[in-house]
This record gives structure tokens, sequence and C-alpha cells, in this order.
């Protein structure tokens, strides 16, 4: 009778017990962070919901444009006057940060923050054309000069201003998942806002992630099982303020200073979360054709697009995955980007 209550245990909870998973929600980096993990061993799984929680501040600490005593905050004062010395860390992202800026043709710009920081989208504040068109000039990656032997930055021109808002939780997802193998937690999810990385499986089967509708909170356009990648989303709902019809949101075309308006949600999934998180952002501001295009002439990297009319458009990899459920519920313990 035992052997076969064990049995059923074991079928049903196949990799664990049921109170080994931990999962923690918090507040860090103006987002919603989740960590969802499991280790036999109970004081292990709560140290590495501990050090995914600290790394997070740690990041939000050194590169959040918001905290003045941040190193971001110090490169945005003093970075047009001299060259300015960073950490490896800081370095090492600006670095990857301009990789992705010559492989999108500069549709992703952490400089767009010169005219990014004119817009607040809570109080639904907008430069006038003329303040838009004056910053937007001053927008321009090969302006963000950096010197590797020195360790600086430096900005080409004044007025200059950097945000790695499109970049940093992806990255910040990638320390947290290396701190936790490095614990030999080989079962986890860590998710910062809409960008998501998991290893092994969830009570033995993969984890799946649910792509939010772009128009309606509780819905999703398409449920994934993923195994080992990161999966990010970027959308214009998350902080948008709507004047005349238009919606205003956080996502900067660098050409034009404004809104990137031809999609609605862009979801990135590949290798590591540093990547999708910055091809997101990129692809939202490519559009449709262009932002697909570069997606399919990249190895192990899909995409799925939800467009201005809510239609949704699956990279070549993706295209059997047609198939998934569309217009579905998430199910319970799905996770919505
Ligand atoms: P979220 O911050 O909601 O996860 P994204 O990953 O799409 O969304 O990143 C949007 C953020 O990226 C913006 O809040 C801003 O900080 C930054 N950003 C906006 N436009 C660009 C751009 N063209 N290039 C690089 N970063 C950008
Ligand atoms: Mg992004």
């Amino acid at each position: 009778m035992l052997r076969i209550f064990c049995l059923t245990l074991c079928l049903l909870f196949p990799i664990s017990g049921v109170a080994d998973w931990l999962k923690k929600e918090a507040d860090i980096m103006g987002t919603r962070i989740v960590v969802e993990l499991y280790h036999e061993d109970p004081a292990i799984a709560q140290r590495g919901v501990d050090a995914v929680l600290s790394e997070m501040h740690r990041i939000d600490a050194a590169m959040s444009p918001f905290i003045e005593s941040s190193e971001l905050s110090l490169v945005n004062r003093e970075a047009a006057q001299h060259p300015v010395a960073i950490s490896e860390e800081l370095f090492e992202l600006l670095e990857r940060a301009n990789r992705v800026s010559n492989l999108t043709s500069g549709a992703f710009d952490i400089t767009f923050a010169s005219v990014g920081f004119l817009y607040d989208y809570r109080k639904g504040i907008r430069p006038d054309d003329r303040q838009r068109a004056a910053a937007t000039s001053l927008i321009n990656y090969h302006q963000l000069q950096l010197d590797r032997p020195q360790r600086t930055v430096h900005f080409g021109q004044p007025g200059m201003r950097i945000d790695l808002g499109g970049i940093a939780k992806g990255y910040a997802v990638d320390r947290c998942m290396a701190l936790l193998a490095q614990l030999g937690i080989g079962n986890a999810l860590v998710r910062a806002g809409g960008d998501s990385r998991v290893s092994g499986e969830r009570w033995g089967r993969p984890w799946t992630i649910g792509v939010r509708d772009p128009r309606d909170r509780d819905g999703v356009v398409a449920v994934i099982p993923l195994v080992d990648v990161a999966i990010s989303t970027s959308g214009d709902y998350e902080r948008f303020f709507e004047q005349d019809g238009v919606r205003y949101h956080h996502i900067i075309n660098p050409r034009t200073g404004d809104s990137a308006r031809e999609l609605q949600s862009t979801t990135i999934i590949g290798p590591d979360a540093t990547t999708t998180d910055a091809l997101s952002t990129s692809v939202f501001v490519l559009g449709l054709h262009e932002g697909m295009a570069l997606i399919n002439r990249l190895a192990g990297i899909d995409a799925i697009l939800v467009d201005h009319l809510g239609a949704l458009h699956y990279s070549r990899d993706l295209q059997p995955a047609k198939k998934l459920r569309t217009g579905v519920k998430a199910p319970s313990g799905t996770v919505s980007p």
C-alpha cells in the first residue's frame, strides 16, 4: 500500500517533493522580479533565492539612471566632458550594446536616452516637435566612444545620454542564472519584467511561458514550452499614455525620437537573456518585415511578433508552432512576460 502511494507521488512529482520548490517575487529595477527554483537541499534553494535578489539589487545600484550614485549616472554626468573610467562589467555591457547597434543598423541605440529623458509616461509628458528634433540629433551610438585599453567611455557630443533599459534586465537575468548554476541549482526560472530565462524543468516538465495579448491584460496569444533558453517580450502596453488617439510608449525609434508604432509586441527566444532583451527592443523598432528578416538571418533566435492589427507572425523556425494553441487563457503556472 505504502509502495503504491510512493509510486503515485513519484509520478505526480517526478523530480522533487512539494516543499522543495521555492518561489519569490519582488519589485527591483523598477519591475517585477520572479525567481522559482528547485534544489533537494532547502538551504541551498534559499541561498539561490537570496543570491538572485541581491544580484538584482547590485545591478540596479550600478546601472539605474534614476539612482544618482549609480555608475551609469556618473557616466551621464561626466562623459561629455572627459573620458570616464568605468568598471569592467559596465564596459563589457556597453560594448555589447554597441554590437547590437551595429547588428540592427542603429535600431537599438542606448543613446536614445538623449531624447528618451524628455518623456514621462506616467505623467503623460512628451517633448514638442522642436525639442524632439534637437534631442534626436544627439542619438548616435558611433559617438559612444569606448577605449578598451583605458577602459573609458567618452561621449562625442555634449547633451548625449545613455540608458540601459533595453538590455540591463536581460543581463541581470543571465547573471542570476549563472549564480544559480554555481550553486548547483539546475531547475530554475528567473524573470525581470519581460525578460525570463529557464533552466532544467518544472515538476519534471518543460517550463511554459505565455506571450501576453498586447490588448488584453488577462489573455495570452501563445503558450510556449521552453528548455534552457531565454525569452523576452517588448510591448507598447507596459509604459504608455495616449494623446489625441496616438499612443506614446517607451520604445523609441532612434531615427525619429518618437515611439515605434509598427508592432504591438515582440517576443524573442534565444540562448541568453541579454541577447533576447536587446533584440526584442530592436525588432520592435525595426518593424515587421525588417525585424523578421533580421531574426531569420540569426541562427538560434526565434520570434513571435504581434503587428499593429493584432495579427501573429512567427519566424521561420517556429512556423510549425503555428499549431500551438492561440487565443487561449494561460494555464496555471504559466508566466506571462
Ligand atoms: P521593458 O523595459 O518593458 O522590459 P524593453 O526590453 O522593450 O521593455 O525595453 C524598453 C526600454 O528600452 C525602454 O524603457 C528604454 O529604457 C529602452 N529603449 C527604448 N528605445 C530604445 C532603443 N531604440 N534602443 C535601446 N534601448 C531603448
Ligand atoms: Mg528589451
